[in-house]
């Protein structure tokens, strides 16, 4: 015989487990890797089109700083960016240090 306590407790474990697959599916609507962006080089951003027409975006800054969330401006869609954060900053460093002796060699 199943008692009403059982049917609450599966209509709560029903609605949790929901509440969870929920939960995950709106913290990313999509996992992309930061090849797939397309980068503005005037903007220093990479777009990744978004289902309701407009564009993900997250900057270069961000990237290097750590962000991995890109998100759209015109829906709450957000996306995970799959990017070496390492090499990133690495290529960041590497970057500025170039800037640097481009600087340099200006001077001279
Ligand atoms: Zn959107």
């Amino acid at each position: 015989m199943i008692t009403d306590r059982m049917c609450v407790l599966n209509l709560y474990l029903s609605s949790f487990r929901e509440f969870n697959y929920y939960r995950i599916m709106s913290v990313y609507h999509d996992e992309v890797e930061i090849e797939d962006f397309e980068y503005d080089e005037d903007e220093e951003v990479y777009y990744f089109p978004c289902p309701c027409g407009d564009q993900f975006q997250i900057s270069k800054a961000e990237l290097a700083a750590g962000v991995e969330e890109a998100t759209c401006p015109s829906c709450s869609l957000v996306i995970k960016v799959i990017y070496d954060k390492e090499a990133f900053a690495a290529k960041q460093e590497e970057l500025i240090r170039d800037e640097e002796k481009q600087l340099v060699t200006q001077k001279v």
